[in-house]
């Protein structure tokens, strides 16, 4: 839409709005004045009826436009601001731009790259990188009321050592029934079980 058509629909449409109305009728207000253009306007700007579409055209002109290259909010607002004037253009600027599929498709990604799958090392020897999973909030027995889960990557064997919710890495060799011997005491490599995406052992790279 070109500016010229955009005035001519608003100009049809003065008389068709209750706010243009009183001031065309009654220019006691020296804010709000009819130029020789026949538009009205307040405080030299253009005054948009609230009819017709009228006001989403502007802003279709002033932002979508090629020529407008759809700028944030503010630039936006400036822009009409220039030339327009309704009540509550800033409201309307802004819930316009936050709706603008084009805008929100093109904003830009402010987060980290996603990782990309990387299968893990495969295990050299037996208990060399191992899984930790706690299975918790059991029905407490003898004290205990988790179940640690240590699985071996290579061979899958695991042990089942019972503990308590409330383990910490120092707690965890010297609470009673803790002191499972794993064949290698420091594996090269421990993985939290939930890590783990899937049999193969692949996983997200950090
Ligand atoms: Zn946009």
């Amino acid at each position: 839409m070109d500016t010229e058509r955009l005035h001519t629909d608003i100009k049809s449409h003065l008389r068709d709005d209750p706010v243009s109305t009183k001031h065309l009728d009654n220019q006691s207000d020296r804010t709000w004045t009819r130029t020789s253009d026949s538009l009205l306007r307040h405080s030299g700007h253009i005054y948009v009826p609230d009819l017709g579409n009228l006001r989403l055209h502007v802003l279709q002109y002033l932002h979508n436009h090629p020529l407008a290259g759809h700028y944030g909010q503010a630039k936006t607002l400036y822009s009409v601001r220039r030339q327009y004037y309704w009540p509550g253009l800033p409201a309307f600027v802004k819930e316009y731009c936050k709706m603008c599929t084009t805008c929100s498709s093109a904003k830009p990604v402010c987060h980290r790259h996603y990782g990309l799958l990387k299968q893990l090392p495969i295990p050299e020897k037996l208990w060399n990188s191992i899984l930790l999973d706690f299975i918790e909030k059991l029905p407490t027995s003898s004290g205990h009321d988790s179940i640690l889960v240590v699985v071996d990557r290579l061979s899958k064997q695991a042990l089942f050592i019972p503990t308590h919710v409330t383990i910490t890495r120092e707690g965890h060799g010297s609470t009673p029934g803790c002191h499972q011997p794993y064949p290698y005491p420091y594996p090269s490599g421990v993985l939290p079980l939930a890590r783990v995406d899937g049999s193969d052992g692949s996983m997200f790279e950090e």
